[in-house]
Parts: structure tokens; sequence; C-alpha cells
């Protein structure tokens, strides 16, 4: 209907997230449209920041103004990196008290089935900071699923001739869970009793 051609732009763009229908967009449409004048403005200045916000061009992570929280804090251990799938998985080992390292964000997994190769995740770049030298220690940290596995497999037998000691995180986390989802504890065991893939 071309009278409410903004709301269905509205909708349209909703129906963009993962897992929302059109049912679901058009609640939560109108529900933004019911919002309290300020709370949308909020949510528009909210949506309007996230162009402030880029990938980090070492580690890949999110960065706001430029600025990488990992690679530019120097009170890290810059000798250790910590491999993950996701942003939302470094986070979590940010959680942990023993872990200081830097990470290396993958931004997704090996899937074959999802047309994701070795080409679509950031693995060049991580080989380019082993080259560069200076890392004593890679833990692949991707997530207990078959495309973890299958990318952690991938980075081990790539950074095989790199003088590198290279581990895996111990099992405990559960099979096809998600690391972000790991409590605490579970996942300082599973950083703890981290098995050494290749010693260097
Ligand atoms: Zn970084």
């Amino acid at each position: 209907m071309e009278q409410f051609e903004t709301i269905e732009k509205l909708i349209n763009s909703l129906r963009k997230l993962p897992g929302v229908g059109i049912k679901s967009a058009e609640r939560m449409a109108y529900q933004i449209l019911d919002m309290k004048k300020e709370t949308r403005e909020e949510m528009i200045l909210a949506f309007k920041s996230i162009d402030d916000i880029s990938l980090c061009p070492i580690c890949s992570s999110y960065m706001e103004k430029g600025v990488c929280p990992f690679c530019n804090d120097d009170k890290r251990d810059e000798d250790t990196i910590v491999v993950v799938s996701y942003f939302k998985d470094a986070l979590a080992f940010e959680k942990l008290k023993s872990y200081h390292g830097l990470y290396h964000i993958l931004n997704g997994s090996i899937n074959p089935s999802k047309g994701v190769g070795v080409n679509d995740i950031n693995i060049p770049s991580l080989i380019k900071r082993i080259e560069k030298g200076g890392i004593k220690e890679v833990i692949l940290a991707t997530n207990p699923t078959l495309e973890g596995e299958t990318t952690a497999l991938y980075v081990s037998k790539l950074l095989e001739n790199y003088p590198v000691t290279i581990s895996r995180l111990a099992y405990g986390l559960p099979m096809g869970g998600q690391l972000d989802y790991a409590d605490e504890l579970t996942l300082t065991k599973a950083l703890e009793g981290r098995s050494i893939i290749r010693k260097d």
C-alpha cells in the first residue's frame, strides 16, 4: 500500500534480521511506532552509531572510533592468541580472570554446506600475524561443533610449519554447544586443561 510506504520499508528492513518472519517484523515495527518519541530517538541514534564501528585490521575484532580494545592494550601478553569464530566468543574469554592475551576473530567457521570455505574467514590475516613473529602460542577456541572442529583442524594443519605452540580448548565444553553460552568456570577449565596439538 503506497500510503504506508515508510511502514512497509521498516517492516522489510526488520525482516532482514535472521529468524524474523513477516509477522514478527510487523509486530516489531508497530512496537517501534508505539514507543515514546525519546525512546525511539535513542534507538535511531544507536542504529546510526553503527557506522562508528569498524573491524580491527589486525585481529578483526569490532572496534569503535578506530581503536581496538585488544590490540591497542599494551598490558596484554602479546605472545598468546586465542582464535575464536565470533566476536562474542572473545568477550566470553574477556570475562575470565585467567586470560590476558590477544585474540584473532575468524568471523565464521568453515562450513562447506553453507558455502563458507577457508578463504571466506580471516585465516590469511592470522597466518600474517604468525609470520610477523612474536607469537608463542595459538589457542584454537572455535566452537565445539562440527564446523568449529573442522576449522580448528584446518588452522592447526596450516600452522604446523610455524614455530608456535598450537593448542585446543579441552572438552568439558558440551559438543555441539556454543562457546559464549558456557559458564565462566567451564570455560576457565577448558582453557586451563587445553590440549597441546603441537609444541614448539
Ligand atoms: Zn585488534
